[in-house]
């Protein structure tokens, strides 16, 4: 067997094997299957003492090399070179092994095109199947070409197969090709397949951008995310909208538009929301401002307890510290609740003061009155109390009528003026009240002794005067005199103890025209006279 025959058939066995096993076209299946199967041929060749050249590694290469992508070398331009270099070399393995060496340099320098191998390779290999028939076929190949068609048919029907494992979504669409390379047998057919599925992978390469691009937008996403952090996490509820947004994002089948979508509306939402933001913190601004000035003036209005001024201070530090809208809220509650309290309080109180100031204005207005009428009844009042006589006043006036009327009737008028001898030992040995008896008693003889006419009135404390209308000094003084004797019989009875009361007497008579004043000071002056001359006597004035 020639060398260029055992070549084509080892990789027709290769393929044969993959399709047998079920494994994709791979460089590195290709390779180790195909090693696997040449493994014996090369260590049988490598024993050989005419070779020394590494010609598995060169093999190994070329596979490689066939398979990896080399922009404007299709596989089939590669197979064309090999086949051209197998039939003009194969008489010299050493010129042979060069020249594919050469051949490797030459592909390996051009730029490597598209790493995607589903995209890259299975489109130039479905592209060249054709070609690559007629090479076969051009190789001797054409008894087994049915059979090697149907093997790489195969091929790319299991590569299509594993290629839903990435491509989940395409499922129907691989499965229809699927069928489509296992059936197709037309050369005509084979090429509306191969546009489809060059088509197909069209799809599959964007598809791949489609993914970058979703990656690109879930970075976006996130980056905006991360950028917005600072400014949302004074806002726990909004981060966890957003989070849990992106959570929904996150667990559905990921999509170009999709994403594009959520970045506008988390976007839009982000705008929205530094906007709210912004009016929520210019509220909060003027609620903490409205809060601490209504605190304020609630401190200064209600002059109440302690306690509420202390509980006002502690809102007050709180509102300054709280920038969260929900604690302010709690906190206006709270105060709402003391102030209501304190304002019941308050209005309890207030309305007690209003009573209360009524009642004392009512009070004033009733001590005015009857101090009002006090003073009406004081002004109207001309008896002593205690004894029943006249007391200044009514004396005063009495006298001034009695003086008046002496003048009109040209009549006598006198008075006495007396003064009970010892009366401080009295009240000091017998008490008080005693004493107050004591000048009752007197009061109640002088008028048993006096005429109707006459007037009696208490002068000072224990002093009286009498007046006598129409009495002369003498007559005036036979009643003094008269009295006195009385005041031995009518005893002044203390405990059933006879006490006997005295007194020292100065009568005047009136002179013609004097004054009341100048009447008394004489009456007193002969009063005191009869002090001086030893008490109990009557004297009569000058
Ligand atoms: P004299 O003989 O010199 O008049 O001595 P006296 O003690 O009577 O006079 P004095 O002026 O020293 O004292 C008068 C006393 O009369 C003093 C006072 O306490 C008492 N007196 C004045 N008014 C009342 C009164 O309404 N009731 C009583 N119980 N005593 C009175
Ligand atoms: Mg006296
Ligand atoms: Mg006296």
């Amino acid at each position: 067997m020639s060398h260029q025959s055992d070549t084509a058939r080892l990789a027709r066995d290769t393929l044969k094997l993959l399709a047998e096993r079920k494994l994709a076209p791979t460089p590195d299946n290709y390779s180790s299957t195909y090693q696997e199967l040449c493994g014996t041929t090369v260590s049988n060749s490598e024993s050989t003492p005419t070779s020394k050249l590494n010609w598995s590694e060169l093999i190994r290469d070329l596979l490689r090399q066939i398979e990896t992508p080399h922009k404007g070398i299709t596989v089939s331009r590669k197979r064309d070179g090999v086949d051209t270099v197998l039939t003009r070399f194969n008489s010299n393995p050493d010129v042979l092994f060069d020249k594919i060496s050469g051949l490797l340099r030459s592909w390996s320098s051009a730029p490597a095109a598209n790493n995607d191998f589903a995209s890259a390779v299975l489109p130039e290999a479905v592209a060249a199947l054709p070609s690559d028939i007629k090479s076969v076929n051009n190789q001797s190949l054409a008894e087994s070409s049915g059979e090697l068609l149907q093997q790489l048919r195969e091929l790319l029907a299991q590569s299509l197969e594993n290629t839903i494992a990435s491509q989940p979504e395409l499922t129907d669409e691989i499965n229809k090709l699927v069928s489509l390379v296992r059936v197709t047998n037309d050369p005509t057919r084979i090429n509306d397949l191969a546009k489809q599925l060059r088509q197909f992978w069209l799809k599959v390469e964007l598809r791949g951008g489609d993914k970058i691009k979703i990656q690109e937008g879930l970075l976006r996403l996130l980056r905006l995310l991360v950028e917005n952090v600072s400014e949302l996490v004074a806002d726990d509820e909004w981060i966890h909208g957003q989070i849990s947004a992106l959570q929904e994002i996150v667990s559905q089948p990921m999509d170009k538009q999709a994403i594009a979508d959520a970045e506008r509306s988390l976007r839009d939402a982000i705008i929205k929301q530094s906007t709210l933001k912004q009016s929520l913190s210019d509220a909060k601004t003027t609620l903490k401002s409205l809060m601490t000035t209504f605190i304020d003036r609630l401190g200064n209005l209600s002059e109440t307890t302690g306690d509420y001024h202390q509980k006002i201070e502690g809102y007050s530090q709180k509102i300054s510290s709280t920038n969260n809208l929900t604690d302010l809220s709690h906190l206006l509650d709270d105060i709402m609740q003391d102030t209501r309290v304190i304002q019941a309080s308050a209005l309890r109180s207030h309305e007690e003061l209003l009573l209360t100031k009524k009642q004392a204005e009512e009070a004033e207005s009733r001590i005015k009155e009857l101090e009002s009428e006090l003073m009406q009844v004081s002004e109207l009042v001309r008896e002593d109390q205690l004894t029943g006589a006249l007391n200044r006043r009514g004396l005063d006036e009495t006298m001034d009528r009695e003086l008046k009327k002496a003048d009109r009737n040209k009549s006598v008028l006198s008075i006495a003026m007396i003064d009970i001898d010892n009366f401080k030992k009295l009240n000091d040995s017998l008490g008080h009240q005693a004493g107050d008896r004591a000048l009752t008693h007197l009061t109640q003889v002088i008028k048993e002794t006096v005429r109707p006419s006459d007037s009696v009135g208490r002068y000072g404390g224990e002093e009286f005067v009498i007046v006598l209308p129409n009495t002369t000094l003498e007559a005036a003084i036979e009643v003094i005199q008269r009295l006195q004797r009385d005041l031995t019989k009518k005893f002044f009875l203390h405990n059933n103890e006879r006490i006997l009361v005295t007194f020292s007497a100065g009568v005047a008579l009136r002179n013609e025209n004097e004054e009341q004043l100048d009447l008394l000071a004489r009456a007193d002056h002969a009063m005191y006279e009869a002090k001086l001359a030893g008490k109990n006597r009557v004297i009569a004035a000058n």
